[in-house]
């Protein structure tokens, strides 16, 4: 107990005391030491009451200074006390939240907090710039009847564990691009995050057009040149054939990496792809027999399962992809491996297999496999004529086909490059 309390109650136990043996000593002077009594704890309890009284008035009046309430003026120190205590905290909780709120309003994304029916609660300015919301007039209201974009209302509507990125144009302008992203948080608060991404996807055009662009420029100097060292005649110098030969190898590489090049960049513009109908049963024969050219004879190529399934999709780009896979097989396995093509059945719809029993790839390397230029080893990738650019291939065709690919590979024992189609790409044959 701190001092004054001591003190307080001591002063209040001394007075009573005295009280009482003053009471005492004049009821036994005067013989009526019962009444005496019985009149004092009358009249101690009445001053109780009393100041009890007082104090709950103070109270209910909110008075900062309460008066001095005799033996009650500990009760009110310490109520006093313990709402400057709450004071302090509800201040300090408030400058707080002040200051969280001041920092989310300045946030250069727009972000908005929205309940679980998805009815705006809160919004920053960068919000209501991008998305042309009204802070004040517009809390309350779902967001879905302000963002009338069609692709945004999906997206709300759709299933939160797998909704993606989004990424449209911006309401109050058609030339800002935004990317949506929402993310729970709390019991049933969710955070919406827009972000103007027009200069991010500007940028990465230029990058794209400059590819492309350079790729382009590229080809036809290395076209005249592979045609020079072609009419070369070897004959007349024969000290020159083994450099004229690297010659041409490093001028075909550098033709297939243009190529290949070029082949990314149509990728990465082109829409929706043409519908061809893929008679799988066929594709998988003639993959098989170009691998078998390909391999001559060192590995064993065959076809494995193959469901009465067709693809529907890119003819083209698809026989690329999966001949892409198929020429990785054959290089990296080593002469006497098997090599096993699969058009299967899967949860998702159907897939084609590549299932050899080459090296295998280590697993740190596996989800950098489809990066342009990535090879897990440089000389081995080059000594068979790769350019690093396969897989990206396999990647962004699969992409515009709804498809992803899957790897799995185990060091010593082979790999599976699997490339799973959505049941709308598949028919029955
Ligand atoms: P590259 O032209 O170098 O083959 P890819 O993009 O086709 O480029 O493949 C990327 C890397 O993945 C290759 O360099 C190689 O290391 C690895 N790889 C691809 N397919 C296989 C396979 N079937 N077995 C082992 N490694 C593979």
């Amino acid at each position: 107990m701190s001092g004054w309390l001591q003190r307080s109650w001591r002063a209040s136990l001394l007075r009573i005391a005295l009280i009482i043996g003053l009471t005492v000593a004049i009821g036994l002077a005067t013989g009526l030491l019962a009444w005496m009594l019985a009149l004092c704890f009358a009249a101690i309890a009445g001053f109780h009451l009393w100041q009890l009284f007082a104090l709950q008035r103070a109270l209910l009046q909110k008075r900062r200074e309460l008066p001095d309430f005799g033996p009650w003026r500990i009760v009110a120190e310490l109520i006093r006390r313990r709402s400057d205590r709450d004071r302090d905290v509800r201040r300090r909780l408030l400058d707080a939240l002040q200051a969280f709120r001041s920092a989310a309003a300045a946030l250069p994304d727009g972000t908005v907090v929205l309940d679980a029916q998805g009815n705006i609660q809160w919004l920053n300015a960068a919000a209501a710039r991008l998305l042309g919301l009204n802070p004040r007039l517009d809390q309350g209201t779902p967001i879905e009847h302000l963002v009338r974009h069609p692709r945004v209302i999906e997206w709300l509507a759709g299933d939160p564990q797998e909704r993606a990125l989004l990424d449209v144009p911006a309401p109050i302008d058609e030339k800002l691009r935004l990317s949506f992203r929402m993310i729970s948080y709390g019991s049933d608060l969710r955070l919406l995050v827009v972000r103007d991404i027009s200069q991010l996807l500007h940028l990465e055009q230029v990058r794209r057009d400059f590819v492309a662009n350079v790729s382009h420029e590229l080809r036809t100097p290395l076209t005249v040149l592979a045609g020079y060292l072609d009419a070369v005649e070897v004959e007349e110098l024969p000290e020159w054939e083994p450099v004229l030969g690297d010659m041409r190898g490093q001028c075909q590489r550098m033709r297939h990496i243009v190529e290949d090049l070029l082949t990314l960049s149509r990728l990465d513009v082109q829409g929706a792809p043409a519908a061809d109908v893929l008679p799988m049963d066929a594709i998988l024969e003639e993959l098989a027999r170009d691998a078998r050219a390909l391999s001559r004879e060192q590995h064993q190529i065959q076809v494995g399962q193959c469901e009465a399934l067709s693809l529907v999709g890119s003819a083209q780009d698809l026989r690329s992809a999966f001949s892409n896979l198929v020429t990785n097989a054959v290089r990296y396995t080593p002469p006497g491996g098997e090599i096993t093509l699969h058009w299967q059945r899967h949860p998702e719809g159907a897939a084609f297999a590549v299932v050899d029993t080459g090296p295998g790839i280590p697993e740190q390397h596996l989800p950098r496999l489809t990066e342009r230029f990535y090879r897990v080893s440089t000389s081995r990738s080059r000594e068979s004529g790769g350019t690093g650019l396969g897989l990206a291939i396999v990647k962004h065709v699969l992409m515009i086909h709804q498809a992803r690919l899957e790897v799995q590979s185990e060091v010593g024992v082979g790999s599976t490059f699997r490339c799973v189609f959505p049941e709308g790409r598949v028919e029955a044959e």
